[in-house]
């Protein structure tokens, strides 16, 4: 079984004072320290027509004039561009599209993008939240021309993948499930109660600040695997987002490294009941970089079947989330 990965950092993707920054992967790319095998690829550039199946052209060129102008803030994230940011945001699509072409040929394989800039927050017409191009959406579009008859995603970043529910709002063959910090960043999208139109498909967990590994570890039982017995997804992409560590100065979700080794390991596991193995992971957010370097051995380490260790526990009391699993249970009728 190969672990794919794909590095883009964007070095020129910066801003002043911002935290999306370069810093964020300091320690990452230390292959020859770690206990699992990684075949890394190398970069390329994402088409434009794989961009385009998600995101309009008028927004393209929207943001390719703002990068020529740059730098500059284009939204109250604050979300920033740079003169480099539209190759760099195609270069991030690319390396995610590079990392799930690899899956889908190669039977038992699995991959980990690890690009910058994030892409959750970005919808179909607009870039927002630290985020320009929906790297994962315009992956899982892809993947759903090559054959693959339902993909489903998850996104356990602290905050909602809003941009990813707006792709995915009306295509049957996409589910969505994300968990996030309830009244966090975008605020208007990711409640328990919304897209009525697609219950069963798309579910939002807006979690308590704190909620940590016990809770994920509940999520997991409660709704991740109810929800993929139902929907029988042939690849899983997971929105990996580093922010919701208990450490993280933007969000306050509770997890620890082994808390995130946990909830991998169960999705690797789906994946390979389900999706023949087939699992595309893609770096979202995580501004504390020695926690992004300790999640990313996690998932990798559960990509591999290994186990792993991490000296991180979160130091606060966990909130009781039962209630809320019963509502989300309710709500989309899961098994
Ligand atoms: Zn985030």
């Amino acid at each position: 079984m190969t672990l794919f990965s794909s590095l883009v950092p964007s070095p020129g993707h910066r801003f002043p004072g911002h935290e999306e920054a370069p810093s964020r992967f300091q320690y990452l790319g230390d292959w020859e320290s770690k206990p699992y095998q990684v075949t890394l690829l190398p970069p390329e550039t994402a088409p434009r027509e794989a961009v385009t199946a998600v995101h309009s052209e008028h927004m393209l060129q929207r943001f390719e004039v703002a990068c020529r102008q740059g730098p500059g803030i284009t939204d109250y994230a604050p979300t920033y561009v740079t003169p480099s940011s539209f190759n760099d945001a195609f270069l991030a699509a690319g390396a995610t599209l590079l990392c799930t072409r690899r899956v889908l040929e190669e039977g038992g394989s699995s991959a980990f993008a690890l690009i910058r800039p994030p892409g959750h927050h970005a919808e179909p017409n607009a870039s927002m939240g630290f985020c320009l191009l929906n790297n994962l959406a315009i992956s899982a579009r892809y993947a759903l021309t090559q054959g693959v008859e339902r993909a489903l995603v998850v996104d356990f970043d602290a905050h909602h993948g809003n941009g990813t529910q707006a792709v995915f709002s009306d295509e049957p063959r996409a589910a969505f499930f994300s968990t996030h910090q309830e009244n966090l960043y975008p605020f208007r999208t990711g409640h328990i109660e919304d897209a009525p139109h697609a219950r069963g498909r798309i579910l939002n967990l807006p979690l308590p600040p704190r909620s940590g590994d016990a809770a994920f570890s509940l999520i997991a039982d409660q709704v991740l695997v109810p929800l993929v017995e139902r929907f029988k997804p042939g690849i899983i992409f997971v929105s990996a987002g580093f922010d919701s560590h208990w450490d993280d100065p933007l969000a306050d979700l509770g997890l620890s490294s082994e808390g995130y080794h946990a909830f991998a390991r169960c999705l690797v596991a789906l994946a390979q009941e389900f999706c023949a193995g087939r699992i595309v992971f893609v770096l979202e957010g995580g501004y504390n970089p020695g926690a992004v370097v300790a999640g990313v051995d996690a998932v990798f380490c559960a990509m591999a079947g290994l186990p792993f260790q991490a000296d991180d526990p979160s130091p606060y009391p966990e909130p009781d989330i039962h209630d809320r699993l019963a509502v989300i249970r309710k709500l989309h009728k899961l098994p």
